[in-house]
């Protein structure tokens, strides 16, 4: 699979319905995959810290979550046109295990949260098997990872923030071999049990979902000045 890269970080340039079909053919082939949502802040940290780079470039799709990597596209003539977000992907992934019947392992946000987006997730997707979840200040790694195991889940989505989402199911992979695909995703959980609002669709569609979550809390203001450095270090980098 062909792979762009943004300052030395890999991202991939398949749309939701190409990485599902080609997630169909990875599970019946028995491989893992993992997805790591790629932005311009973990662009930045992937430069200070070669840990974290290896991390998202070690990932089977590195997928465009956020306007930046958009523009860096744009910037550097590459192929990535549309975002593929991390918690889009999450549902087209329920929409995918619900149809063809893989079990799904929610694990991470506070037990309400976690609780809640399970309950509205079963009720959109009446026939999806859930093997479980777990709130992610839950202590006993070892325990909480023989737990997962045992529920024979194909799917784990992870929910503890970046990078320790990415360093979990870096740590835990080889000792969850029934499970197939991973996604870390953020803060996911919180949108879908409600506790979170998206941006509405105009802000979406016009790409400055950043600026509603900004507006929503100023305190990711340092965390959203990452877009014009990264920004400014691509278009250096031409
Ligand atoms: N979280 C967790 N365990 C922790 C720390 C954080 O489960 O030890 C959860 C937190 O409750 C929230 C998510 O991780 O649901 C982090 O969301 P955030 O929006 O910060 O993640 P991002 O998408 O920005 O990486």
């Amino acid at each position: 699979m062909m792979k762009e890269k943004y300052l030395g970080v890999n991202v991939s340039p398949l749309t939701y319905e190409g990485i599902i079909s080609d997630l169909r053919v990875r599970l019946a082939e028995g491989k893992q995959s993992t997805i790591i949502a790629v932005n311009p802040e973990k662009v930045m940290s992937a430069q200070r810290d070669p840990e974290v780079k290896e991390l998202i470039n070690a990932s089977t799709y590195q997928i465009a979550d956020g306007v930046g990597i958009l523009l860096a596209a744009k910037i550097k003539g590459g192929n990535i046109h549309s975002r593929v977000t991390g918690v889009d992907m999450m549902a087209k992934l329920l929409q995918f295990a619900e149809s063809d019947g893989h079990s799904v392992y929610f694990y991470g946000a506070k037990e309400e949260v976690v609780t809640k987006a399970v309950a509205n997730i079963q009720a959109k997707h009446p026939n999806i098997q859930v093997a479980g979840h777990t709130n992610g200040y839950e202590k006993d790694e070892k325990a909480l990872v023989s737990k997962i195991h045992q529920s024979g889940a194909k799917i784990l989505f992870v929910a503890l923030g970046s990078p320790r989402q990415e360093l979990w199911i870096r740590r835990n992979l080889d000792q969850l071999p029934n499970v197939q695909v991973f996604q870390g995703v953020g803060g996911s959980f919180d949108v879908f049990s409600g506790t979170v609002k998206r941006a509405p669709a105009l802000f979406r569609k016009l790409g400055i979902e950043w600026l509603y979550r900004l507006l929503a809390s100023p305190s990711r203001l340092k965390r959203q000045l990452n877009l014009p450095k990264f920004l400014f270090k691509v278009l250096q980098s031409r």
